[in-house]
Parts: structure tokens; sequence; C-alpha cells
């Protein structure tokens, strides 16, 4: 048996950001035995189909051992030199903004943090940008207008608490499956608790729910306006927690009574039956313990920020947030998505949750590291850099840990562009990907069970990911990589770290470095850890300082917002139709997402072959009544398109799509290139505030193959 006791190693799930605790023990270079931690207040034990079958994919067979130039093997000094003195070359003809970093939410927080440092302090750009980008910076910039701070308020205990769950644009079933394993034992135990799913496909995640509402993509916003004007009309606001803790409301409700009027009008809007919507509205009025849980169906839209807010507002009017059992909850997709918001991942953030805008804030920074510069703006968010990179603006970029070639919107435009650009720097684990050809050096980076440093899960919870697997070939920690490429840019001193425990100890001492309370995020309490303290870090919730040394499960109970007063907002929000609509050439509209069991571009789980068993080949989910129309059989391949890209994919005829939608995940690339690259479909339109991708949303046709 897997115990502590006889030597297996405590460490952290690389897939989603429910972050499951894992105890793993080597079998030689290439295998292990795994089993989730019971120790884990995350997981107590139990792993989903993912996380169990970890030890199926350590093979090395696909690996990058060594560093390379232009394909071929170097040391590890010319690697690093010619990186260094390219970076170098660029910055001075050019300025320090032609060049740029996109990392990723698989980095560890160490890993993050000394990138955004040589980046935004040392180099004095702000180009630096996160896959996570993709994902949730809808939710950041929201909780930003709302809270004053990024901060998720919940925990998953109050999953266990609440007698209402409400997922929005989730399908936790399969992309959090732990979580929602947690909610469905809830529900066992709790015969008051019901589960109303909002959702335009009926998944795994609404079979399970009391109510699923197949609202018509894109009308979330004005589905959660209507909710705030139902509850005014129904008495149902906390006026007492407003006046308290809030500077701004009244705009809000006066947006929502205008643009979401009636019950029968945002039934209309949402495509939704009366009788239902009027059943939602009812249990969320009359149920005080309700928590509201989002995921990328919210935020993959180009008013993804608003319709956050919406979701938002609905709890500050009634108060409910940061007590047992009640919230707004936003999912994390990647392990380490907040750790990289935390250390300013994001191009328009600063480390420790300060403001690049903010001239007090850089300087903040800039003394802590005393960097002999730091970015005065915002750096290009993730679809704006390769558009700079494919007009010449941006002429080197490093890429860490992440594959913008398959998961990108319109990728064909991305693949342009990295193909154009003068010099391109790829960080990662596997070799032969749709990324390495386009790569002039690549770096050979520890994979996970191999690296050492945190993660931090949607719940706000800190845990370690620790090495069981000896490092392959001349394979090294993102952090050691990044800091020498730093140290020979010639930033010697400040970059001089040996290992991730003293990075996260400068983190932790810069989350309090002049904070008097003002910045929730503060993990100060952990800055005097030693290597062994460190080595044994318990799973803990931010914040940790001198007042919560054992962390904090809930915030904003009673205030404590990160607005001047300590107060809250209520963000006004109009809906927006999506960027593109379907029309006469176009008519059908294209949703991309998770299944359950691949992750990202499947570097990983697609070396499983019990989870590639699961859904082995990309396909397009249609409703059959445009099956029917469209001549596309059961089973048949069809072509899809849109004003971006093709791709090849098998259909599944189902009800489970509503009539002009259309699903297909977007996991798959590689020999499928140009085939089941779904992503070469996707529209680059984005949210004008978080900059997120509309994933959720593309005009396309489809036809027979
Ligand atoms: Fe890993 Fe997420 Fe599955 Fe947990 S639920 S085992 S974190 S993939």
């Amino acid at each position: 048996s897997l115990t502590r006791e006889n030597g297996a190693i405590a460490t952290t799930c690389p897939y989603c950001g429910v972050g499951c605790g894992i105890l793993a023990a080597a079998r030689g270079p290439e295998s292990a035995d795994i089993k989730g931690d019971p120790e884990h207040p995350s997981n107590f034990g139990r792993l989903c189909s993912k996380g169990s079958s970890l030890g199926e994919t350590l093979s090395l067979e696909t690996r990058l051992l060594y560093p390379e130039i232009n394909g071929r093997r170097v040391s590890w000094d010319d690697a690093l030199t010619t990186v260094a003195n390219t970076f170098q070359r660029i910055i001075e003809t050019h300025g320090p903004d032609a060049v740029a970093f996109y990392v990723s939410g698989q980095l560890l927080t160490e890993d993050y943090y000394v990138a955004n440092k040589l980046m935004k302090g040392y180099i004095g750009s702000g180009n630096i940008d996160t896959n996570s980008r993709l994902c949730m910076s809808s939710t950041v910039a929201a909780q930003k207008r709302a809270f004053g701070e990024d901060v998720v308020p919940g925990c998953y205990e109050d999953l266990q608490l609440a007698d209402l769950v409400v997922l929005v644009g989730s399908n936790a079933a399969w992309c959090h499956p732990i979580l929602f394993q947690r909610l469905l034992a809830a529900k066992r135990e709790n015969r008051r608790l019901k589960i109303v799913n909002i959702d335009p496909r009926r998944t795994a995640t609404s079979q399970s729910a009391d109510l699923h509402l197949p609202i018509r993509p894109g009308t979330d916003a004005v589905l959660f306006n209507g909710l705030l004007n139902y509850l005014r009309q129904h008495d149902s606001i906390d006026f007492g927690f407003l006046e308290k803790h809030l500077g701004l409301y009244a705009e809000a409700f006066e947006t929502a009574r205008k643009t979401a009027p009636s019950l029968p009008a945002v039934a209309r809007i949402c495509g939704i039956s009366e009788e239902d919507l009027a059943t939602f509205y009812q249990w969320f009025a009359r149920t005080e313990k309700t928590v509201t849980l989002w995921s990328q169906g919210v935020n993959q839209s180009s008013s993804g920020t608003d319709k956050v807010n919406s979701i938002i507002n609905v709890h500050l009017a009634t108060g409910r947030i940061g007590k047992p059992g009640m919230g707004p909850f936003s999912l994390t997709g990647q392990p380490n998505a907040m750790g990289g918001r935390e250390v300013g991942g994001l191009a328009n953030q600063l480390a420790a949750h300060l403001d690049i805008e903010n001239p007090e804030h850089r300087n903040l920074v800039q003394t802590f590291w005393n960097a002999p510069r730091i970015a005065e703006k915002p750096g290009l968010k993730a679809v704006e850099m390769f558009r700079a990179i494919a007009g010449g603006r941006i002429k080197a970029i490093w890429i860490m840990a992440t594959n913008p070639a398959v998961s990108l919107p319109d990728s064909n435009a991305v693949r342009d562009a990295l193909g154009r650009c003068e010099f391109v720097v790829v960080s990662e684990c596997e070799s032969g990907t749709d990324l390495s050809q386009y790569a002039h050096v690549s770096l050979p980076a520890l994979a996970w069970g191999e690296k050492d440093g945190t993660v931090t899960n949607s719940e706000r919870r800190i845990s370690r990911q620790r090495a069981f697997l000896p490092p392959p070939g001349e394979a090294k920690p993102d952090w050691w990589i990044i800091s020498r490429v730093a140290q020979r840019m010639g930033y010697g001193d400040d970059f001089n770290y040996q290992s991730a425990w003293e990075i996260f100890v400068e983190h932790a001492r810069l989350s309090g470095f002049r904070n008097n309370g003002e910045r929730v995020f503060d993990i100060s309490g952990l800055a005097e850890l030693d290597r062994a303290g460190y080595d044994a870090l318990k799973p803990i919730q931010w914040p940790v300082n001198q007042c919560h040394p054992n962390g904090v499960p809930r915030l904003f109970d009673g205030g404590g917002f990160s607005f001047p007063g300590r107060r809250a907002r209520m963000v006004p929000v109009l809906p927006k139709a999506p960027a593109n609509l379907p029309d006469s050439a176009y008519p059908l509209v294209l949703n991309t997402g998770r299944i359950r069991d691949q992750w990202h571009t499947m570097t990983r789980t697609g070396k499983s072959a019990r989870l590639t068993k699961h859904l082995p080949e990309p396909y397009a989910e249609l409703n059959p009544h445009d099956a029917a129309r469209y001549a596309v059989p059961d089973g048949s391949l069809v072509r899809l398109e849109s004003r971006f890209g093709q791709a090849l994919v098998r259909a599944r005829v189902t009800e489970d799509q509503q009539r002009g939608a259309v699903f297909v995940p977007m996991h798959w690339s590689g020999p499928y290139a140009n085939k089941g690259l779904i992503n070469a479909l996707v529209n680059p339109a984005v949210d004008p505030v978080s900059g997120e991708p509309e994933s959720k949303h593309t005009p396309i046709r489809i036809e027979p193959y």
C-alpha cells in the first residue's frame, strides 16, 4: 500500500484547478504508483480518471531531453547564452516591447514568479502573458471590478453546506470531476440541496441536476440581470449589507430593470420556458445558502467580464458571500491559474495583486526587487501578442509550458506569425509538438513528478508539487532556465536562485511588503519558512499572515473588500451579443471545450491507452434536426468551416445539442493538424476588458466530407 510511512511522496495533480493531492512512489524512471492523498483537504483521497492514470503517462520516449538550436543538440551554456544575447540585441535595437514571454497555468508559482520578475522588473516591459488569459481572465477582471482585488471568496466545503448550487457554463462532471463528485455526495446527504445547471448543452453535469436551463448561447447576462430584477421585486435584497459594505449599487439595479424587465422577456431572450425560469428564480430567492459556480462557458466570451459581474451582483445584492454555504465561486481550469495571478503572470498585473497602472504599486515592486526598471504600462494580452508578432512589432518570443499553435483561436494565423518571428524560444517537456517546428532554441524543462514548487487551486489553497522521479536527460526546472538566462543578460545577483524554496519565500515576503491589510493576498506568514518547513508545507488557503497563521477558508463575511473603505461594488451590466453572429453563409454556432479524459493538447493524457479509449478521435456534436438539414449521418466524416479555417471531424448526432449549435473538443492536433485542429476555426474576438477570447461562439457551416 502507498503511504507516507512507506516512502510515498505527497504531491498535487497537474491537471485541473480542483488541485487534488496525490501520493506517488517511483517504480523506475518512467513509472510510478499513484493514489489519492487521503490527507489532502481538496480531495480526501479521491482521484478522477485523469489523476489516477498519471502513472501511465511518464514515458520518456517522446521527451525533449537536451537543449537544441535549430534542431541540433547543444550544451546548456550555448543555448542559454544564445537566448540571452539574442534577447539583449533585440531589446537594445528595438526597445523592451519588441520581446515577449508567453507562459502557462502549467508552470509552478516559483517559475511564474521568476519569469514575471525578469520581464517586468529587468527587461522593463509588460509583455508577459499566459494561457490563463484563455481560461479565466474574465473572472480576474470581474473580481477586481467587484471586490477591488482578484479574490475567490469561498471554499469547496461550501458545496457541502449549501442548499442550492447553481453551475453556469460548467460541465464540472467532466472538467472538475472530484469537486462534482463531492457535490453529488453532499446531495445524497442533504435532501434539501438542489442543483441547477445553466448551459446551452445537455451534459453529464445537467443529467445530475434538478433543473437544467439550456439557454441560448451568449445570454447569461440577461438571465442574471433578470434574476437581480426579480430579487428586488420579491423583496430579497439585503440592503443592510449593501449600505454597510458597498460603494456603488443603485445603477446596477437600474440597468438590470431596463435590460431584463420581466420574466417573460428574459425567458424569450434566453430561449427557455417561463416555467423553468420562474422555478430557478424562486429557488434562488428563497434559498439563503446558495453557491454559484461558473467556468469557461461564462469566461470565454467577448463580454465574459460583464457576465461574471452579473453573477457576482446577485450574491452581493443578497449579502450571500463569504458565509458557510454561500458565495460566487469561479472554477479555475488549470492547476496553477491562480498561482500565476498571485505573481503577476498576466500582462496587465504586477506581482502580489498589485496594479501595473498604479505608480505607487510600481514603485513598491521596483523597490522590493531593487530592480533597474519597472514596466510602466500593461503589456500585450495573448491574442494581441501573436498579432504583434505577425506585424513584426514583437521580434522575439519565449514560450513556456504551453502550445499556442494548438490552443489559441485562429491558430493558423498564430502558426503563420510564429513562422515569421525572428527568434522563437520554446521551453517544453515534449519534442515533436506542433510548436517545436517553430523553435529556434528548444529548452528541455522538467515535467510533473520531476519538479518542485507550489500551485494554488480554485479555493485559494497553496499545495506543494514535489519531485518523486529523477530529472531525465539534461532537463531543468523552468525557474532555473529563466534565472540562468537573466544572469547572462547581466542581472546576476538578483537571479542567483539555487532552489524553488528561495523563490517562494521571496514571493511571500513581497506579498506582505508595505501591505497594511489593504490587499487580501498576503502570504507573509510563510516568508520565514526554512528549507525544511517549505518541504513539509501542508496545503493552506491564503491569506496567511500574522492575523491568520493557519489560512482562511472564507473571505468577505462582514466586508473586508479591497476598494477604499474596505468596500465592494455592484457593476451595472449591459448585456451584449456575441461579437460574431451566425448568418446565411455560416448559420451554426461552434462551441469548443474539454472532454472527460483528455487534457489540453494531450501531450500527457495522450500517452495513456486507458484515457484515449474514452473518446478516441475528434468529433462534432450536433442536433438531429441540423444533421438532417445538412445531410450529415451519425458517425460520418464532416467538414466544418468558419471564416478563419476548416477542420475535418466525425459527426455525433445527439439531442444533447440544441438546434443551431455544434460542440467540438479542443484537444486534438498533431497528425490531425488541419483535420481535428478546431482552434483553426475559432474566431479571435476578445472581451475588451479582459482580453479573453470568445471560444464559445464562432459562426460556422457544416457539410458532409
Ligand atoms: Fe486531477 Fe482535477 Fe481529476 Fe483532481 S479532479 S484528479 S485535480 S484532474
